[in-house]
C-alpha cells in the first residue's frame, strides 16, 4: 500500500499510545513510528504506587502492550530507549538519540505528535540528590524504591506533598508496614478540596498514625549517622529512612521550546482547540499542554490521565482527516485512602472565591451510600457548588467510604452537558436497598440547591453564623447536642417546634441547624410557613465540625503524633503482657479497634481486659439504647450485633452498621462515662465480653500509672532517680532532656541489662504514653519507674538538641 504520510509520535504512553492505534484503526495508509525515551511503552503509571506498596505483585501486568504487540496488531514502528533531542521544523525531522547504541539519527515526519508527559517537580533545595529521595514516575523509579525499602529495611518514610500520589504512597507505605509523615506546604491535605471536605481523610490519616505536618514547606535535606533528615522553613527536623517526592509536576516542554513553538506562561505547549501547536504540522497532547477550563473558561493544566488519553485520540482523528475539536477538561479526579475515597469534579470554591463573573452558592449534603436499613450504610460527605443565577452545576467534592466515585461521575457528566441543579433533582439514577436511596444522594444534593434556586429554602453558610444578631436554632435531639453542642445555639428539637414557637423572636433572622440538614430544612419550612425568617445552616453541625477542624491543623499533627505513640505502645503493650498471659494475649488480639482507647492509661487499660467478664446474649437482645446513660463497654467474642441511631433523613431508627467478633460495642462510654449513641440489638446469638461497674469505673477514672509532674523531676533527680527517654533516636536527637539515657520502647525489654539495678526511672516520651508502658514494663523487671505526664511536649525547662 502505499504511505500517504508519515506520522511521528514522541512519548509512547497515555497520550501518545491511544493517538497511534487509533490512528492505525482510522487509516492503514499512514506510517506511524512511536518514540518512547524510557524502556517500556503504554505502561499504567497510575498502578506504580500500588506496585510498590505489593497490592500490585506482578510487575509484568503494569505493561499494557509492548513494542512487538505495537507491530504485530497495528504495524506501528514503536520504539523503546529512543529520545527525541531536537526538532527541526523546517525540514521536518526530529533527531533521535538511541539510549541502547548511544547512536543518533534523525526521522522525517509529515505531521508531529508531542506527548512527553510531565516530570515531577524536584526543587533544587540543599541536598536534593541524596540517595534515597525519590519521586516516581515510570516503572524503573518503583522498581528503584521498592529496593531501596527492601535493602535498607525501611521503618520510617517521609513523604512530601499530600496530593494524589502522595496519599497513594502513604496508603502503600502503611501497607509495607512503614511508619509514614507527611509534610505539606498547604494547610490541608489533598489540595484539589476545599478544605473542608479534606478533613474525614485528614483524620484517616491520623487514625493510622500518619505524623502530619501541614503548612510545612521543605527547605532541605541532609543525611546523619545513616538517616536522611529533611528540614522545613519553620525549622523542624524530621528524620526518615526513605523520601518521597510527590509535589507536583511540570511539563516536559524542552523540545517545544528549543523548537520554537509558543508555550504558556508555566511552560505547558499553548494548542488550539484541534489541539495543533503554533506550528501547524506539530500536534502536542496530555500532561504538557495546557487547556481550557470549561467551567471558569480559563486556561490550565490537568495532569490527568483521563484527558490525555481523550487528546490522543482526537489528534489521530485530526490526522485521518476527520475534523475534531477538544471541548476543555473539568478536573475530574479520584483518590482512595484505606477505603475512604474523595472524588471531585468541576470547580471547588477556592477557585470560585478568586472568579469575579460567576456568582455561585455552595450546598452541604451528608447522606448515606445507600437506605439505612440495609446493613452497611454509610455517609457522604457532599459539597455542590452551582451558579446563582440559573442554576449550572460548577463543581462537586464528595468523600465517603462507598459510592463516592458513582456519584461523582453522574456530577461530571452533568457539567458535560452543562446541566443544573434542577436536572440533578430529576435524574432518574437507578435504585435498589444496596446501591442507593429512591432519593439518590444526587438527587438529596440536587434539591436541596433547586429549593434554594426556588426560594423555597434560604440557606445560611457558617461563615455566617449569628450575622447581623441572627438567633442560631439547634433542632436536634438531646443526646445529641449533649454529645458535642453548638457554641451559642437555642436548643429545640424538631419535634417540639411547633408547640415552643413562641420562644422564637419574630424580629431577628432565625439560622436552623440538626445532624446532617435534613430535619433543620423541615425546620426551616415549619417555621417559613408560621411566618418567621428562617434559613438552614448547610450541612449541619456535620459541616460545622468539618470546618471547625480546619483551622486546627497543628492541633491535628499533635494528635497525629500522640496517636503514633499510642499505637507503638499498644504494640509493645500486646508484645509484652502477652508473652506470660496467654489468655490476656487471646484478648489483645482479638481488639480490632485498640484506638478507642487512645486517651485511657493503658496499664487500666490492660487490667481491664483481665476483669471482663462473658455473657451470652441471645438475637434480638437490646444491648443499649440511643439516650440512655449507660456505663458498659464490650468487647464481641461470638456473633454479631446491629447499631440503630435516629435516621439522618426521617426520624424513625435506621440500622446504621453492624459491629462483629474483635469489634467493641458501648465505646461512647469511655470518653463520655454516659449517654448511648445508639441502640444496639444482637443479630444472632453471642458472646460479649463485659466491662461494667467498678472494674468500668477504674478503667475510665483511675489512672494506675504513677505520673510526675515535669515541676517534680528535678526533684527526683537528686534524689537517685535516672531519667530513660523512650523515644525514637530522631526524635531524642531533635530536643532531649540533658544527660539522659535512651533506649527506644520497641527495644526495652531486649536491653534492660544496660540499666541501673540500683536506680529509679523517670520515663520519658513525647505524649507520656509511651512512658507509661516503658515504666509498666520496669516494674514487671523490679525497677522502680514512675512516668512524665503529659510527656515532653510540656517540658518547661530547656532541653538540647544534636543538630
Ligand atoms: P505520559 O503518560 O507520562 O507519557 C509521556 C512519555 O513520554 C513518558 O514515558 C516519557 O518517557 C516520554 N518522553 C518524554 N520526553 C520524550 C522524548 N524527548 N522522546 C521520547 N519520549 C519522551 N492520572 C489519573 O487520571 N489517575 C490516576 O490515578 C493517576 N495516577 C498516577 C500515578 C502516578 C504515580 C503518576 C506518575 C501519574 C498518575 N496519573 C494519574 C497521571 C497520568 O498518568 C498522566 O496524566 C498521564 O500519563 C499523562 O499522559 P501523557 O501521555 O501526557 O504522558
Amino acid at each position: 500500500m502505499q504511505t500517504a504520510k508519515r506520522v511521528v509520535i514522541v512519548g509512547g504512553v497515555a497520550g501518545g499510545a491511544s493517538c497511534a492505534t487509533r490512528l492505525r484503526r482510522h487509516r492503514e495508509d499512514i506510517d506511524i513510528l512511536l518514540l518512547e525515551r524510557g524502556p517500556h511503552v503504554s505502561f499504567a503509571n497510575c498502578g506504580l504506587p500500588y506496585f510498590i506498596g505489593g497490592v500490585i505483585e506482578d510487575e509484568q501486568s503494569l505493561f499494557l502492550a509492548n513494542v512487538d504487540l505495537f507491530r504485530e496488531r497495528f504495524r506501528i514502528d514503536a520504539r523503546v530507549n529512543a529520545e527525541v533531542t531536537a526538532i527541526d521544523r523546517q525540514n521536518r525531522t526530529v533527531t533521535v538519540l538511541d539510549h541502547g547504541t548511544g547512536e543518533c539519527y534523525t526521522e522525517d515526519y509529515d505531521d508531529l505528535v508531542l506527548a512527553p508527559g510531565a516530570r515531577p517537580i524536584r526543587p533544587s533545595l540543599p541536598g536534593i540528590d541524596l540517595d534515597g529521595i525519590f519521586s516516581l514516575r515510570n516503572v524503573p523509579d518503583s522498581v528503584q524504591i521498592k529496593n531501596w525499602i527492601s535493602e535498607h529495611k525501611v521503618k520510617r518514610a517521609i513523604v512530601v506533598g499530600g496530593g494524589f500520589i502522595g496519599l497513594e504512597m502513604i496508603e502503600n507505605l502503611l501497607h509495607l508496614g512503614i511508619h509514614t509523615t507527611l509534610v505539606e506546604r498547604d494547610l490541608q491535605v489533598l489540595p484539589p478540596l476545599d478544605q473542608e471536605m479534606s478533613i474525614p481523610l485528614r483524620n484517616a490519616l491520623q487514625q493510622r498514625g500518619v505524623a502530619m505536618y501541614l503548612g510545612e514547606a521543605v527547605s532541605g535535606f541532609e543525611r546523619t549517622d545513616g538517616a536522611l533528615q529533611v528540614s522545613t522553613e519553620r525549622g523542624k527536623k524530621l528524620s526518615g529512612d526513605l523520601v518521597i517526592l510527590a509535589i507536583g509536576v511540570s511539563p516536559e516542554s524542552d523540545l517545544a521550546r528549543e523548537a520554537g513553538l509558543t508555550l504558556g506562561p508555566r511552560g505547558h505547549v499553548v494548542v488550539d482547540k484541534n489541539l495543533r501547536s503554533s506550528d501547524s504540522h506539530i500536534y502536542a497532547i496530555g500532561d504538557c499542554i495546557q487547556v481550557r477550563h470549561i467551567i471558569s473558561g480559563r486556561k490550565t493544566a490537568m495532569p490527568l490521565a483521563g484527558p490525555a488519553n481523550r487528546q490522543g485520540r482526537i489528534v489521530a482523528d485530526m490526522l485521518a482527516g476527520r475534523g475534531r475539536f477538544f471541548r476543555g477538561v473539568q478536573g475530574t479526579a479520584v483518590c482512595g485512602f484505606f477505603g475512604l475515597t474523595a472524588a471531585t469534579t468541576g470547580v471547588n470554591e477556592k477557585a470560585l472565591q478568586l472568579q469575579e463573573d460567576i456568582e455561585y452558592s455552595a450546598v452541604y449534603a451528608h447522606p448515606g451510600n445507600h437506605v439505612g436499613y440495609y446493613p452497611g450504610a454509610t455517609t457522604l460527605y457532599t459539597k455542590l457548588l452551582y451558579d446563582k443565577t440559573d442554576g449550572r452545576i460548577l463543581g462537586a467534592q464528595i468523600v465517603g467510604e462507598a459510592g463516592v466515585a458513582r456519584r461523582i461521575d453522574v456530577i461530571a457528566m452533568a457539567i458535560q452537558m452543562k446541566a443544573t441543579v434542577f436536572d440533578l433533582e430529576e435524574s432518574e439514577l437507578c435504585y435498589a436497598p444496596q446501591y442507593g436511596a429512591a432519593k439518590d444522594p444526587v438527587n438529596v444534593i440536587g434539591m436541596i440547591a433547586a429549593n434554594e434556586m426556588r426560594g423555597d429554602l434560604g440557606i445560611s453558610h457558617w461563615d455566617d453564623m449569628g450575622k447581623d444578631g441572627a438567633l442560631v436554632l439547634d433542632v436536634r435531639d438531646a443526646n445529641e447536642v449533649a454529645a458535642r453542642a453548638l457554641p451559642g445555639a437555642l436548643h429545640i428539637p424538631l419535634n417540639d417546634l411547633r408547640k415552643r414557637q413562641d420562644e422564637l423572636p419574630r424580629d431577628k433572622a432565625i439560622q436552623v441547624s440538626c445532624a446532617v440538614g435534613a430535619r433543620a430544612y423541615n425546620a426551616v419550612r415549619l417555621l417559613h410557613n408560621l411566618g418567621y425568617r428562617a434559613s438552614l445552616l448547610s450541612g449541619g453541625e456535620q459541616t460545622f465540625s468539618h470546618l471547625t477542624s480546619c483551622h486546627d491543623s497543628s492541633d491535628a499533627c499533635w494528635a497525629a503524633r500522640d496517636k503514633m505513640d499510642f499505637l507503638l505502645s499498644w504494640e509493645v503493650m500486646r508484645e509484652t503482657l502477652g508473652a506470660d498471659d496467654d489468655e490476656l494475649k487471646q484478648l489483645l488480639s482479638t481488639m480490632q479497634n485498640p484506638k478507642v482507647f487512645v486517651d485511657l492509661p493503658l496499664e487500666n487499660v490492660s487490667e481491664a481486659f483481665r476483669r471482663m467478664d462473658a455473657i451470652e446474649v441471645n438475637r434480638g437482645d437490646t444491648i443499649m439504647e440511643q439516650g440512655q446513660p449507660g456505663d458498659h463497654f464490650y468487647i464481641i467474642k461470638e456473633g454479631t450485633f446491629d447499631i440503630w441511631q435516629t435516621g439522618i433523613y426521617d426520624d424513625e431508627q435506621q440500622k446504621v452498621a453492624e459491629r462483629s467478633v474483635g469489634e467493641h460495642l458501648g465505646e461512647e462510654a469511655l470518653i463520655t462515662g454516659g449517654t448511648r449513641s445508639a441502640t444496639v440489638k444482637a443479630a444472632t446469638d453471642g458472646v460479649l465480653l463485659r466491662l461494667a461497674g467498678d472494674d468500668f469505673q477504674e478503667l475510665i477514672k483511675k489512672p494506675s500509672i504513677e505520673e510526675v509532674d515535669a515541676e517534680r523531676v528535678a526533684l527526683l533527680m537528686q534524689n537517685k532517680h535516672k531519667i530513660l527517654d523512650v523515644r525514637y533516636e530522631e526524635e531524642y536527637d531533635e530536643g532531649h532532656i540533658p544527660d539522659v539515657q535512651l533506649i527506644p520502647l520497641p527495644e526495652l525489654r531486649n536491653r534492660l541489662d544496660e540499666l541501673d539495678p540500683s536506680a529509679s526511672y523517670i520515663t520519658v516520651c513525647l505524649s507520656g504514653k509511651r512512658s507509661a508502658v516503658a515504666s509498666m514494663i520496669l516494674r514487671k523487671n523490679h525497677f522502680p519507674a514512675i512516668s512524665l505526664k503529659n510527656g515532653l511536649r510540656d517540658w518547661p525547662h530547656p532541653m538540647v538538641s544534636e543538630y
